[in-house]
């Protein structure tokens, strides 16, 4: 039986989507912080179908460098595919996964490698102490995090994105979660293991804009919920079960004491509160074929990403 070996000490992966502006600085920062820890490392960037020559550039990087390898995605798959698929090919017996925006700063890595061989952790998580985003973002962020830590079945989740380091246990435990809809954060507090945080700030974007638009951030926020949490299947049960002892609490009324003026006896009030009941219904179906088509969804097993080139040797 062969065992698998460490080709490198830390491989570090990064998804690149139409970056082009930033690259040579990602690359000089990534590289000397890298170098400053003092180890063998590889940084694998996943070129997630960028259209602004970011691909090019990447593939000039590995030419002159062979640390710095690019994976090439036959399209663009979203930032979570971009980076399972650098989580799969990589080498080193640490692996660190950081943006290519430079929101996550490179120099945290070899803090972030400290800990984890200090402490004798599995996963390091940058946690975000504060965000350089704009209000709005924040906000957002932040609800979502509270929530999220509080409904998800996810117990010590904290204000963690992306931004983390492995070593080869925990990769291998993340390699194995076989679905489509993957919230990484989230799949990283449901492993386990002996995990540790740094709080870091995150950076303003350092050129170029967010390729996170509103509707991805949204199906990013439902693939979280409803992969880790059925708080939206027991809220419908809930609302269901109230509204029918209500009924009940007013039909006992209604036969018992007559005289008694209820909403029924207003007939708009009494079509309104039917229209409500249909909507309020209409909802819940929506809830349950979101449910469904997930569950569609996860059975055709499709790939996650697929690979036009690697740029590894
Ligand atoms: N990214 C990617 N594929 C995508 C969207 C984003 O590989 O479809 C990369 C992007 O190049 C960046 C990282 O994922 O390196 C985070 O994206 P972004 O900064 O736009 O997201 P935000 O920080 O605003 O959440
Ligand atoms: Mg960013």
């Amino acid at each position: 039986k062969i065992y698998w070996k460490a080709k490198v000490m830390i491989s570090v992966v990064v998804p690149v989507y139409n970056e082009l502006p930033l690259l040579s600085e990602l690359r000089a920062r990534t590289v000397k912080a890298m170098e400053s820890a003092g180890e063998s490392f590889e940084i694998i960037f996943v070129d997630d179908g960028s259209r602004d020559g970011s691909l090019q550039v990447l593939m000039e990087f590995h030419r002159e460098d062979p640390r710095l390898k690019v994976i090439e995605l036959s399209r663009n798959f979203g930032h979570q595919s971009a980076i399972s698929a650098g989580l799969e090919q990589a080498n080193g017996e640490y692996v660190a996964v950081m943006d290519g925006d430079l929101q996550d700063p490179p120099e945290l890595i070899p803090i972030m490698m400290a800990k984890l061989r200090s402490e004798d952790l599995d996963v390091v998580n940058a946690k975000r102490a504060t965000r350089g985003e704009r209000l709005f973002r924040k906000l957002m962020a932040n609800l979502f995090h509270y929530v999220f830590s509080r409904l998800s079945e996810i117990r010590s989740h904290g204000s963690f994105g992306n931004f983390c380091l492995l070593n080869r246990k925990s990769l291998e435990a993340l390699r194995s979660f076989p679905e489509e809809g993957r919230y990484l954060p989230g799949l990283r507090s449901y492993m386990g293991f002996r995990q540790g945080s740094i709080p870091y700030d995150r950076e303003p974007r350092k050129a170029g804009r967010t390729k996170m638009s509103a509707g991805r951030l949204l199906r990013l926020a439902a693939d979280a919920f409803l992969a880790f949490s059925h708080w939206p299947v027991k809220l419908c049960l809930s609302i269901g079960l109230l509204g029918t002892m209500i009924c009940l609490v007013l039909a006992i009324v209604k036969i018992t004491q007559p005289g008694v003026s209820s909403v029924l006896q207003n007939t708009e009030l009494g079509a309104i509160a039917l229209f409500m009941l249909g909507f309020v219904q209409l909802t819940f179906i929506g809830i349950l074929g979101e449910y469904l088509f997930r569950t569609y969804r996860e059975s055709l097993r499709r790939p996650v990403y697929f690979i036009r080139n690697r740029y590894l040797g």
